[in-house]
């Protein structure tokens, strides 16, 4: 259920309406706009609740909320979340791009990745330290020295970072050294890792599990939300259709309808989404176009010999140049802002 308030009504009203919330021994979440606020209702409301709250004064409306996730609703939540990380806003203007390998491998590779991937526009830089593999014999990264890697070459070459996490232990160390942390497909309905990154304020990328609904997903991110993050982004990157020549199949309408349903900002990751090479420059445009917030995209300076098998879907460094390139140009028509030369300010 949300209340929502007239524009007249004053801050200290609506304090008074969320004690009055409170006193009945649920939770309210203020979501002040630019016109009106709206108060969420979170928990088990007595059925008169919602017709006291009519009755008050400063209270507009009260509308019953039937989706099962709440806080990462847009109707919670009516404007769009804008995570600012040292400068870098992930979900308004800015076109976001992260960029690096599927995983850190050595510490010069990776420099030379984010070098490549400052020099071209980026602002993040992509790897993984923990890799989540289909057989347990492949590759699964090079841990935590993978994680001081990224953070020194991040640093070094001003990008923020991006690193997957995979267990709650793990958590705190992955949040020591990066910027946003990565919850795999794998992973998206690993609950006691929901929760645990619900307790800290690093932001989170949460990517769609490969066979997950819209109603799935969000709810894996209401976890997050619910344990007291906020800084949760979501990440279309392909689900598991019938289709073999691709990976996977990227849902472009996944992006403007979580847009629509949710106030979270929505990242695409073409990489995982079609598992070719060839394929992921068109897919990233088709992606900004259908209103993504940011890019996340595999690219490697030697992927016929990178140690995990997404070499083939890893674009070339001149590839991903010309791509942002292209992005520069597409990004006004769309709304958005990008800029190859601008240097991301970092703290
Ligand atoms: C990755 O980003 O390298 C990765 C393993 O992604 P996903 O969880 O989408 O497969
Ligand atoms: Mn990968």
């Amino acid at each position: 259920m949300i209340a929502i308030t007239s524009n007249k009504t004053s801050d200290e009203r609506i304090q008074e309406i969320v004690q009055f919330i409170e006193k009945q021994g649920v939770q309210a979440h203020v979501s002040k706009g630019e016109d009106r606020t709206v108060i969420g209702i979170i928990g088990q409301a007595d059925p008169k609740l919602a017709e006291q709250l009519r009755q008050m004064s400063g209270v507009e409306q009260v509308v019953k909320i039937s989706k099962s996730y709440k806080l990462a609703s847009r109707d919670f939540h009516p404007a769009d979340t804008v995570i600012n990380i040292k400068g870098v806003e992930i979900g308004g203007e800015q076109l976001v791009v992260m960029g690096g390998p599927c995983a850190v491998e050595t510490p010069e590779q990776i420099d030379e990745i984010a070098r490549l991937v400052k020099a071209a526009g980026g602002q993040v830089l992509r790897g993984g330290a923990f890799k989540p593999r289909t057989g347990p014999y492949s590759f699964q990264g090079v841990g935590v020295e993978g994680l001081i890697m990224m953070a020194e070459a991040g640093k070094k070459h001003g990008l923020l970072t991006i690193t997957e996490v995979m267990t709650p232990e793990y958590v705190d160390v992955c949040a020591q050294y990066a910027d946003i942390l990565q919850v795999g497909t794998r992973n998206m309905q690993n609950f006691d890792l929901l929760r645990k990154l619900g307790t800290i304020q690093t932001p989170v990328l949460l990517k769609r599990g490969f066979s997950s609904t819209y109603d799935e997903f969000l709810n894996a991110a209401e976890y997050i939300l619910a344990g007291g993050n906020p800084n949760v982004m979501l990440c279309e990157r392909g689900i598991r259709t019938f289709e073999t020549y691709t990976r996977n199949t990227l849902d472009l309408s996944a992006i403007p309808v979580l847009k629509q349903l949710s106030h979270l900002p929505v990242i695409s990751d073409p990489s995982h989404g079609t598992g070719r090479r060839e394929l992921v420059v068109p897919m990233t445009k088709a992606s900004v176009a259908a209103g993504a917030d940011g890019l996340i995209i595999e690219m490697h300076t030697d992927p016929d010999n990178s140690m995990t098998g997404d070499g083939v879907q890893s674009l070339f460094p001149d590839q991903f140049a010309n791509l942002l390139v292209d992005l520069e140009k597409l990004a006004p028509l769309l709304g958005k802002k990008f800029d190859t030369q601008k240097e991301a300010i970092l703290a």
